[in-house]
């Protein structure tokens, strides 16, 4: 399987789309053809494990790994989970299940793709011939990062440096970053919010003065944000998965369709869940579901994306984005897969700040896709309740997801005719990830100390607290440079060493 440039651009092959992360002027490497599953093969999947339904769908759009070691990378990366089954899904009530993917090394759902992703990069190297030093640039909204500096810890060959909003993260989250052991990684905090972070990463791969001055330093650039189509690509396994979990276990017939609802941020997640569908897994409607930075709910709702309004940092920070990246890839497959129409959006997105796209196409993304928000209010109240009816604690990202899935559920079910489909909210995050927020929520009273959050978390859920997260309470910071956007570049530099 070829890859193709949402911004055009010549066909590479998996691994190098993989190694490169972004594609030629900017855009995104998408598969040549968005491959399928056949209800046969879907059929096969009811069988497995996760980490071969996983390997089945990776093999699906990168060919050239050998298929055993990649079942035994992915048995590898999924046995670090704490849990047995890496994805489980939980049924709360008759049609709503929420798909628990916070199980991971560092409790968030970017486990899923970042414990795999370095046996994916270090292979791709390998069959590309690449004898050069890979070095892995990240901007994080609190979750990405941490993720891969655990994923990449001491992996030969490759350095991480991480960027996050020094004042856009949690507590804990920070913590989990600056606290990283590795003699291969760097953190780094950025005055300024995610969007910042972001743009200027992604300038620095736009950037032949950046890419060629690392290359003096013998030194190939790489991503493992949600632009990497590795990170992509192992996180469609799980709405396959969740589907084969919803038959086996009788709640639902082969071929139901079923929905599907994500706390979305840079539209990794949900995207994959589109990727899914396009695959032909039988899924309604996905849920797009926002923060009080609510610009994708606007995109879907009115059919203009407009990146020009205020920012909120929120109680689910690793939502508060204003600058979706993965839609990108979204929008290139409803135009048609329309490249030069990509490159003409992605111009006016950065300036003016907007773009509008055509009433057909509104119309296409309506008949899968159902945008909706919670505020802060609504994300506590959504909470709270929730664990008072289903003593289930949600993390305030869940939270979001779980307000708009059921706004849609009531609408819906108001409807007379509609098919009634079961709901799955996706769980993005432990509620001890942001134990300051979910304490608030499940209580309405502040802890300033995280690890105190933790305990009277655990004290009124009884939920077993990772351990991961306990271990950290003894860590002694190792990152303490906070830099300004413009200053990134240099930091890079510093850490590569000449
Ligand atoms: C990253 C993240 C999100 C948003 O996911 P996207 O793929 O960026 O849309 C939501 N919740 C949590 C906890 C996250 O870490």
């Amino acid at each position: 399987m070829k890859f193709i440039g949402t911004r055009g651009g010549t066909p590479v092959s998996g691994a190098e789309a993989i190694v490169r992360g972004m594609a030629d002027g900017g855009g995104l490497f998408v598969p040549e053809v968005i491959p399928s599953v056949s209800a046969e093969e879907l059929n096969a999947m009811l069988e497995m494990s996760y980490p071969e339904r996983a390997a089945f769908i990776i093999a699906k759009f990168f060919d050239e790994f050998p298929p055993d070691e990649l079942l035994h990378a992915l048995e590898a990366a999924y046995s670090q989970f704490e849990s047995d089954d890496p994805a489980p899904l939980v049924k709360i009530e008759e049609g709503l299940f929420i798909l628990e993917l916070f199980h991971g090394p560092t409790c968030a759902f970017k486990d899923m793709a970042l414990t795999v992703l370095p046996y994916l990069l270090r292979k791709s190297c390998d069959l590309l011939g690449i004898k050069e030093d890979v070095l892995i640039l990240a901007a994080t909204s609190g979750d990405t990062g941490k993720a891969a500096l655990e994923g990449f810890r001491d992996a030969k060959g490759i350095k991480v440096a991480v960027f996050y909003p020094e004042e856009g993260v949690s507590k804990m989250q920070k913590m989990q970053m600056v606290t990283q052991d590795g003699e291969n990684v760097d953190v780094v905090g950025v005055k300024g919010n995610f969007d910042d972070c972001q743009s200027a990463v992604k300038k620095i791969f736009r950037s032949k003065e950046c890419t060629d001055k690392l290359k003096e330093r013998g030194v190939l650039l790489s991503s493992a944000n949600s632009i990497n189509i590795g990170r992509l690509v192992p996180q469609i396994a799980y709405y396959f998965s969740a589907y084969c979990d919803l038959v086996t276990s009788g709640q639902i017939q082969m071929g139901d369709r079923v929905d599907f609802a994500v706390p979305t941020g840079n539209f990794g997640n949900i995207l994959a869940g589109y990727y899914a569908k396009c695959m032909g897994l039988p899924v309604g409607t996905l849920v797009c579901a926002s923060n009080r930075n609510n610009v994708l709910t606007d995109f879907f709702n009115k059919g203009t994306y407009d990146k020009k309004r205020a920012f909120f940092r929120t109680m689910s920070p690793s939502m508060d984005i204003l600058v979706s990246s993965n839609l990108e890839r979204l929008l290139f497959e409803i135009s048609g897969r329309d490249s030069a129409l990509t490159v003409e959006r992605m111009k006016s997105l950065a300036s003016p700040g907007r773009y509008s796209i055509r009433a057909e196409e509104l119309k296409a993304l309506a008949s899968t896709f159902f945008a909706g928000y919670a505020g802060e209010e609504d994300t506590v109240e959504c909470v709270y309740e929730f664990f008072e009816e289903f003593n289930y604690p949600l993390d305030t990202h869940t939270g979001v997801a779980m307000h708009v899935a059921r706004n849609y559920c009531r609408k819906r079910a108001e409807d007379v005719g509609a098919e009634q489909r079961p709901m799955v909210v996706v769980s993005t995050a432990s509620p001890y990830k942001f134990p300051q927020a979910v304490y608030y929520a499940l209580t309405g009273n502040d802890v300033k100390d995280s690890f105190k959050g933790i305990k009277r978390i655990h004290l009124i859920t009884a939920m077993k607290v990772p351990e991961s997260l306990k271990a950290l309470r003894y860590k002694p910071p190792r990152f303490k440079t906070v830099v300004t956007p413009d200053k990134i570049f240099e930091e890079v530099l510093n850490f590569v060493g000449e």
